[in-house]
């Protein structure tokens, strides 16, 4: 039976960027991931038209230099010489039918009465509703901000912890403010996942994990292995069950976390189909999807891209294509090449830093390790931060 020093399961970057540290103190890894692909939200899609270097983002579309690990993650893979600049397109609202600016929709005697309360506000213990509906205005929160906070993490973020959605990082002054990659950010998670010390199965189903004596045994449908040390690095739905039989009170205290799954529909269009000026995000004031997050932030000579995120359980597949067509203003025999895929992201509340730190007191001492978008917050960084963090708890 093939024995790692550690075994990661989930391939997102969470979880390889868990492997790239445990590689880099030169542990033997072994990472397994239940799709054929792997990435997870890290999903640059292009098709056929990959020759023509087009993709499109399906999911993560955009980094800071204030992702200080990741940075330092892509120097280590040798690729941060393809971050790539964003052109800067704006972000439009999408409201009875047309496109909008947001300052058409702000209303600024409001505005200024409410913000001097920035001042004295502090956002501990604050809901996103209670925080910025109070420094922006209800009103102005109630008819723009909730819709365009609610982009960020593609579900309604009103009852999300103030302090989760948008945190002050040290930046890289050195490095583009926002960037993405040359083929999209898929080459990052590609990267990690192609560096020496990193074994990679994908396809892979864990039909059982359980612990042997001081190891854990991980039966799958491509036979077994064993390891001393398991990271669990998988969406907040999967971590509960595969912990279930040998770690139940960690178990259960994920069950505690809720979540939300995402719906989204990518597609390409040729450049002149369709009459709408570059943006860089549309955010709906009253509709059925969250955001639609375009391409126009990399032009492309020929084509345009668009990833319609959708809240769950809500439209067909063919109702999307009709919704995208509608906001684009394209028939559907204009749309090139279409993907869809599904992600599921946690939704958090007030009280989950305590949560953590309950989970992180009950992991103390074990030889399990788990990393995720459920920590800290849902930002890459959040995630390659708990990887790092928990990879130092498994070195020390
Ligand atoms: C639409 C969208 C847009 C986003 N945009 C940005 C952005 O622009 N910037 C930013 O900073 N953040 C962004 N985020 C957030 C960030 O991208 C994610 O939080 C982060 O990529 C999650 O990484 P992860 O590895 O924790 O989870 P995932 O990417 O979900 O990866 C988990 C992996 O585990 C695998 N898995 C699950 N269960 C099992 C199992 N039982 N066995 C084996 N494998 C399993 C899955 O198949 C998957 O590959 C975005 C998120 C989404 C969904």
């Amino acid at each position: 039976m093939e024995k790692n020093d550690v075994v990661v399961v989930g391939a997102g970057i969470s979880g390889l960027s868990f492997a790239h540290y445990a590689a880099k103190a030169k542990k033997k890894v072994l990472v397994l991931e239940h799709d054929k692909r792997i990435g997870g939200s890290f999903h640059s899609a292009s098709g056929g038209l990959a020759q023509a270097g087009f993709w499109i983002e399906l999911g993560a579309h955009t980094c800071y230099n204030s992702y200080r690990n990741l940075i330092g993650i892509m120097e280590d893979c040798g690729i941060s010489g393809d971050i790539s600049p964003r052109a800067k397109v704006p972000f439009k609202l999408w409201s009875g039918g047309k496109v909008k600016s947001f300052v058409s929709q702000i209303n600024f005697l409001e505005l200024i009465f409410s913000l001097p309360r920035l001042i004295v506000r502090s956002k501990e213990g604050e809901t996103v509703r209670s925080y910025y509906g109070n420094i922006l205005g209800q009103g102005n929160f109630k008819k723009v901000f909730s819709a365009l906070f609610s982009a960020v993490p593609s579900q309604n973020a009103d009852d999300f912890p103030a302090d989760a959605l948008f945190k002050k990082r040290e930046r890289r002054k050195e490095v583009l403010k926002h960037y993405t990659m040359k083929n999209g950010l898929q080459a990052i998670t590609d990267a990690i996942a192609a560096q020496r010390g990193i074994n990679i199965k994908s396809g892979v189903e864990i039909l059982e994990l359980k612990q042997v004596g001081a190891d854990f045994l991980i039966s799958t449908s491509n036979g077994d292995f064993l390891t001393s040390k398991l990271a669990i690095c998988t969406s907040v739905v999967s971590a509960p069950k595969l912990l279930e039989t040998s770690f139940p009170a960690i178990s259960e205290k994920l069950n505690n976390i809720k979540y939300q799954k995402i719906e989204s529909f990518g597609v390409i269009i040729a450049k002149t189909a369709s009459g709408l000026k570059p943006f860089a995000g549309l955010v709906p004031l009253h509709d059925d999807f969250f955001s639609a997050v375009s391409r126009d932030t990399v032009p492309h000579e020929k084509f345009r891209g668009f990833t319609f995120h959708f809240k769950p359980d809500l439209l067909s597949e063919t109702q999307k294509i009709e919704k995208i067509c509608d906001v684009l203003g394209i028939a559907q025999e204009q749309i090139v090449e279409q993907y869809q895929r599904e992600n599921i992201v946690p939704s958090l509340r007030l009280g989950h830093y305590q949560l953590i730190s309950e989970l992180d007191a009950l992991l103390q001492g074990e030889k399990i390790f788990l990393s995720g978008n459920y920590f800290a917050g849902l930002a890459i960084e959040d995630c390659v931060s708990r990887s790092k963090a928990e990879v130092a708890r498994m070195l020390s």
